[in-house]
């Protein structure tokens, strides 16, 4: 018998605040869909140079039972990620849009010690520990998080090397761009 048929499915709340506590203990499905901000996402938050109206993420979310031979069926969460946040340019250290567009897949699982022996192998998906108040919100966080580009960049062509970059003496200077007001506050802050 197909699990899926007989289990009912509920409709995820968008309200950031209700995806902390998620039942993934109960015998029902998921479906659900909204928007979250960058002010939604403390941890992204830090990681953003500024933020521009629109500047955020959709997300998209569905949790089904797959049949797995042998043992109880296993419950599988796939999540579709899609937004923009504003990162610092390693080029010209100007703010520039990265655009995020991320499928993936999850199988929860009942214990951290079974998290632990899951299967480094499985690009597939990867293992979330099950629980009755689970935190949606952070899962969503953190898969923002290992997207966002280590060296954010303007595509190729689109600007040019700041002076610092290089590291030269003169790069003071050198202005003949308007200072990010953000790059202003981090100098300062060092100095
Ligand atoms: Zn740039």
């Amino acid at each position: 018998m197909n699990r899926n048929q007989v289990l009912p499915q509920v409709e995820l709340s968008s309200e950031p605040n209700a995806l902390k506590r998620v039942d993934f203990c109960a015998p029902q499905s998921y479906k659900g869909a909204g928007f979250l901000s960058i002010s939604d996402l403390p941890r992204v938050a830090e990681e953003a140079s500024t933020v521009v109206s629109g500047d955020g993420f959709n997300w998209d979310l569905e949790t089904h039972f797959e049949d797995s031979p042998g043992s109880d069926p296993r419950q599988i969460l796939e999540l579709d990620l899609k937004g923009r946040l504003h990162l610092v340019c390693q080029r010209c250290l100007q703010d520039c849009a990265v655009d995020l567009d991320e499928k993936r897949r999850f199988v929860l699982v009942t214990s951290e010690a079974e998290a632990d022996d899951y299967p480094l192998e499985d690009e597939e998906q990867e293992p979330l520990v099950a629980s009755q108040q689970f935190n949606l919100l952070e899962t969503i966080e953190d898969e923002v998080l290992l997207s966002i580009p280590l060296i954010p960049k303007h595509s190729e062509g689109f600007c040019e090397p700041h002076a610092s970059v290089f590291g030269g003496e003169d790069g003071e200077e050198v202005d003949d761009k308007r200072e990010n007001p953000f790059n202003i506050l981090k100098n300062m802050k060092k100095n």
